[in-house]
């Protein structure tokens, strides 16, 4: 789960980092107020989506020479307009891809005055167990190309999570980074505290590029990315509630509501599956056979049929989807509810594309009859390498 960079600096802050002061906007009308609270002199106008990269960014349909996402203003006036001018509007990034992603929220914060940009980032590193640090001298711009022309000014470290943070990987940090005197100290302490806030709050990645030392010499967290374990949501009802539902994939959403195992991803081939190891083994033998899958889907063991035409009904409404593959092994799960489920999800929304079903286990041959007698245009398959076969061949031709 993502929340907001306005959320994540009043997280960090209230573990003690530095952060400015600002306040987030939903409302245009509000703009103007919340301007006016700050000191200024300088205010600054952030889109809020769930994607980097908004400084270098455009918005759709921009006026000639019109800035990004992070706009820079010096009255509250000049940034309660450009404040209105976001709120609405779609902002595509490199990371949003060309489809761009509304701007509902836009955070006013005191601009900074800023001596140097670097880059951090602490994550999950699912290879050592530990918790891997990303430092870089080189912040404030696009981190891939740092690491794809530029690798050794990249450092990477991790922390042994049995014995935690230690002041010696704070200095390593300043090292890094050349900071000097009373910066050292700050450094050790703020890597201290994110550490602690990562941990405690089971983030999978916190990323603050740039994190500053201002003209005064002061280190200041000037953006912050984090995500968070989603499986460990359930422990953290304070985060649980920062969710802006409107950032996040509707079918992904809708999946989640009906407490299904679902991943949209790029390809054509919709797969309805029970059981994570199948479904992986089903998106790879539909790639061994030349075509992709447009999502990870297991219905689980215990499906009942509402939940099946819901899982159904999420896969046909990915555009995307020009084929579908129905892969059930009847264990838990049987054929036949199966069976029901996509027929009658079929009755709701009806079926544009190609549809492969292949079932096996228990209660197969009343699956099977289901099927059979509903009239619907069903491919049928023998075994996953016949269906899958049949699909791609289908969508193919
Ligand atoms: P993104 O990474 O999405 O482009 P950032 O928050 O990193 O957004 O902002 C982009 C750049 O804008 C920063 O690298 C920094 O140079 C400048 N910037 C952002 N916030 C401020 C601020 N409060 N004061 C001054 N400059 C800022
Ligand atoms: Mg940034």
């Amino acid at each position: 789960m993502n929340i907001h960079e306005y959320q994540a600096k009043a997280l960090l802050a209230s573990y003690g980092a530095p952060v400015s002061d600002g306040r987030a906007v939903l409302k245009a009308e509000d703009a103007k107020t919340a301007a006016s609270e700050l000191d200024g002199p300088i205010w600054v106008v952030k889109a809020q989506i769930h994607a980097g990269g908004r400084g270098k960014g455009h918005f759709q349909e921009a006026g000639a020479g019109e800035a990004g996402g992070v706009r820079l203003t010096k009255s509250v006036g000049e940034a309660a307009d450009e404040a209105k001018k976001m709120l609405g509007r779609t902002l595509v990034t490199h990371q949003t891809g060309p489809a761009g992603k509304q701007v509902n929220r836009v955070y006013i914060e005191d601009g900074a005055a800023i001596e140097s940009e670097f880059y951090l980032a602490l994550l999950v590193d699912r290879q050592t167990s530990r918790i891997g640090f990303v430092v870089s001298t080189e912040g404030g711009m696009d981190i891939e190309e740092v690491a794809a022309n530029t690798p050794e000014k990249i450092v990477n470290f991790t922390v042994d999570p049995a014995t935690g943070y230690q002041a010696f990987h704070g200095r390593r940090v300043a090292f890094t980074l050349g900071l000097t005197g009373q910066q050292v100290k700050q450094c050790i302490n703020l890597m201290g505290l994110l550490y602690k806030a990562f941990t405690e709050k089971d983030m999978e990645m916190l990323e603050i590029n740039p994190l500053i030392v201002t003209k005064a010499g002061d280190l200041k967290v000037l953006d912050a990315k984090v995500s968070f374990d989603g499986n460990a949501i359930y422990r953290h009802p304070d985060i649980a509630s920062l969710r802006d539902e409107t950032e996040e994939d509707p079918k992904e959403l809708a999946a989640s509501k009906f407490d299904l195992n679902y991943i949209a991803l790029d390809g054509e081939i919709g797969c309805m599956v029970n059981g994570a190891g199948l479904a992986m083994a089903t998106m790879d033998i539909i790639k061994l056979y030349g075509a992709e899958p447009a999502n990870f889907l297991d219905v689980g063991g215990g499906a009942t049929k509402e939940k099946v035409t819901e899982a159904f009904k999420i896969i046909t409404s990915d555009p995307q989807v020009k084929g579908i593959l129905v892969n059930i092994f009847g264990g838990i799960m049987r054929c036949d509810v199966i069976a029901e489920g996509v027929v009658s999800a079929v009755k709701e929304v009806g079926l544009k594309v190609p549809l492969v079903v292949r079932l096996e286990g228990t209660n197969v041959d009343e699956g099977k009859a289901i099927i059979n007698n509903s009239g619907l245009d069903v491919i049928a398959a023998d075994d996953l390498k016949d269906g899958a076969e049949k699909i791609v061949k289908a969508v193919k031709g």
